[in-house]
């Protein structure tokens, strides 16, 4: 799913100007609502409609990747609304991308065999086991991870959640693939799909702060773009181009200077280490001759592995774009076209979402007289939904316009959100072929109690 970023919306605050409740917009004159709780903004010309803070410079990765989304993101849209649904096809872009990935992994286990070599050959050498250890770990931090369960987070099986498994069967069955074999609850503003191990398990994540504020039609949908993500062949799901990412990032981690993470090196506490003044000018000379022939060392390599990390991710991003809005048809195809749009809205409430639960998780700690502390843990992701829902269509139209002008995406796999709701929106309106009905919606409450209980209880404790 994620898109969590395209929320400015504010609980509290009415802009930065001081305004009396009946002035006009001062750039075109029409009336202007005013809504103490959020942004006073005018339909009419778009005055402030976009007041929030701009958004953070993202690194040199972030930045690339977030313009491809852009690009592959209108470009698709203009296909899809021109030719219809078409699954991705087996063409020279993923053909490549499988090349590549399959080149990365032949890097880590060359490193390996070679460690294993060096450390047995030149045993009785001492600097060749030493190279040989360094590449064994070198090569162990590049392994492909084939992902597990957390160990200590809020884990369901088919028999401690019967309702919600039957649902989960029934938008498996109908976006035709295979069912779920584990569901995590946790306090993301997100839901998401994953393989664990050999076997390739099913794992559906939910955050319970997204779930909580979804109508039951709505959370059918929300289920049927993640199982859309098995069903349409989305190539960076897959294990190989996923894991082939990841050691990527891995080696561009290893190649980038320890010292431009100073400020992390501080917050671990290892600052003192690192307390050049306090040696001889001569020595302190040398210290920095040495980091800048590191540095020089270092970047050729970390420019060879950003340049094939760029090029795996332009060979996949946009096949992964391309899932996403099939996902968004065939969530349309289980829960309704009416509901995807719903939830793409709801998306756009994540910064409402995470300042409410703050406030809560404040309000709780800090003990204030006629607060009790037990009473918001007990009722914090009803109170959240009420307040979610209690958001007027004016705040909504509001959020729509910010996303339009920021373009927002959060990350390069997924099109602006604001593209993918005209897909929906737009196109044929879909029925509901899974109707998730009263009872059942109660009966899965039922069964999250104990998540909504322990997860209420963390976010209280650390937000
Ligand atoms: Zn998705
Ligand atoms: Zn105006």
């Amino acid at each position: 799913m994620t898109d969590t970023s395209a929320s400015t919306s504010r609980m509290t605050n009415t802009g930065d100007t001081p305004r009396k409740p009946d002035d006009p917009c001062p750039d075109c004159g029409a009336a202007v609502p005013v809504d103490p709780r959020f942004a006073t903004w005018c339909a009419a010309c778009g005055w402030n409609a976009d007041s929030g803070e701009p958004d953070p410079q993202p690194g040199r990765i972030g930045a690339f990747r977030i313009a491809l989304a852009r690009r592959h993101g209108e470009q698709l849209h203009e296909e899809l609304v021109r030719d219809g649904d078409q699954l991705p096809r087996r063409d020279v872009h993923s053909v490549l991308s499988y090349a590549l990935a399959g080149a990365v992994h032949l890097f880590t286990v060359a490193l390996a065999v070679s460690g294993v070599l060096l450390v047995v050959l030149g045993w009785n050498t001492v600097v060749q086991p030493v190279i040989g250890l360094v590449l064994l770990v070198v090569a162990f931090a590049l392994r492909p991870r084939l992902g597990r369960l957390p160990g200590d987070g809020v884990v369901l099986r088919r028999a401690d959640a019967p309702a919600l498994f039957t649902l989960l069967d029934e938008i498996a069955d109908g976006v035709g693939t295979r069912a779920a074999d584990a569901v995590v609850i946790d306090a993301r503003f997100n839901a998401s799909v994953s393989a664990y191990g050999w076997r390739r398990h099913r794992r559906v994540d939910i955050g319970l702060p997204l779930w909580a504020t979804l109508a039951p039609q709505q959370r059918v949908a929300l289920l049927g773009h993640e199982f859309g993500h098995y069903a349409n062949g989305d190539t960076r799901h897959g294990l190989v181009i996923h894991t082939a990412l990841r050691s990527l990032v891995t080696w561009y981690e290893v190649f980038t200077p320890a010292r431009r993470n100073s400020r992390l090196v501080r917050a671990d506490g290892l600052g003192e280490l690192a307390q050049r003044a306090a040696r001889p000018p001569a020595e302190a000379g040398l210290v920095r001759l040495a980091e800048a022939l590191a540095d020089v060392l270092m970047v050729l390599p970390r420019l060879a592995v950003l340049g094939v990390l760029r090029l795996l991710d332009h060979l996949t991003v946009r096949s992964a774009q391309r899932a996403e809005y099939l996902a968004d048809r065939m969530a349309a195809g289980a829960g309704s076209s009416e509901a995807v749009v719903g939830l793409l809205d709801r998306l756009l409430t994540g910064e409402a979402v995470s300042n409410d639960l703050r406030t809560q998780a404040i309000r709780a700690r800090t003990r204030l007289p006629g607060v009790d502390p037990k009473a918001v843990e007990a009722g914090l992701w009803t109170q959240l939904a009420a307040r979610i829902a209690s958001i007027p269509d004016r705040e909504y139209d509001r959020l729509r316009r910010v996303s339009v002008l920021r373009g927002h995406a959060v990350d390069a796999t997924h099109p602006p959100t604001h593209l993918r709701r005209a897909l929906i929106a737009d196109g044929g309106q879909l029925p509901a072929t899974v109707v998730l009905d009263t009872d059942a919606a109660a009966a899965i409450d039922g069964e999250l109690a104990p998540a909504h209980t322990r997860l209420a209880r963390e976010v209280i404790r650390d937000l």
